[in-house]
């Protein structure tokens, strides 16, 4: 599978882009605004055919490429299906197949950062949005998080995969790329907590609201910028 990890530094969100090399059919998870044309000049240069634009959750942090990546290049824009983004054309629920060639990921819903997160399991890896951060976790405190929720959909559902699957989040903010479900289950300092300890952490952890929410919940309940397109 073709695979690459980019990043968006004004966000600190890591944007996903998958391929089947055979038929060049490519998947997109959690594009970013500012980011569509090294985006699209990437896809083109590698001639694939973009076929989802995905997004885990209706982010608060940036504004989704979804609706222009449709608009430009034709492809499916998908979000959970409880997410009130009318505007995408596949709403997604657990255990939802996406087919790219030869390839393919599984949905898994994760609610807790937002009550709409997903998480996409591929034979190898996951991409844990902001349920499972590497070291961390998504917030809680806004957007419907709930972090009881938030615990469940860690322990009970991306820690029943296999230890060595790779987890690839939404953010991080220390330089960090990739870590396993093996490696957090040890070392997550929020997830050793332990149940109430944990619930009480992201309870007290009092951040200030992103500087963008204002735009770009909005914005992300349209498809982004130019919905209509
Ligand atoms: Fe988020």
């Amino acid at each position: 599978m073709l695979f690459r990890q980019l990043f968006d530094a004004a966000s600190s969100t890591y944007t996903y882009l998958l391929a089947d090399p055979a038929s060049g059919e490519a998947v997109i998870i959690d594009p970013v605004s500012e980011q569509l044309e090294r985006d699209i000049g990437l896809i083109t240069e590698l001639g694939l055919t973009l076929r989802y634009a995905i997004d885990t959750h209706v982010h608060a942090d940036h504004v989704t490429a979804a609706g222009l990546l449709r608009t430009r290049l034709g492809c499916i824009t998908a979000i959970s299906a409880q997410a009130g983004v009318d505007c995408a054309n596949l709403p997604l629920r657990e255990g939802d197949i996406i087919r790219f060639g030869a390839h393919s990921l599984r949905v898994l819903e994760t609610p807790g950062h937002t009550n709409t997160c997903l998480s996409l399991v591929g034979p190898d890896r996951v991409f844990s949005g902001d349920a499972l951060l590497i070291r961390g976790c998504g917030r809680s405190d806004f957007q419907s998080g709930d972090a009881e929720r938030l615990y469940h959909s860690i322990t009970r559902k991306l820690f029943s995969l296999p230890d060595e699957t790779l987890v690839y989040p939404s953010h991080d903010y220390r330089g960090m790329t990739l870590s396993t479900i093996g490696e957090e289950k040890r070392h997550n300092p929020r997830l050793r907590l332990g149940h109430e300890g944990f619930v009480h952490f992201m309870k007290t952890l009092d951040l200030p609201y992103p500087q963008r929410m204002q735009e770009a919940v909005p914005a992300n309940e349209h498809c982004g910028r130019n919905p209509g397109g």
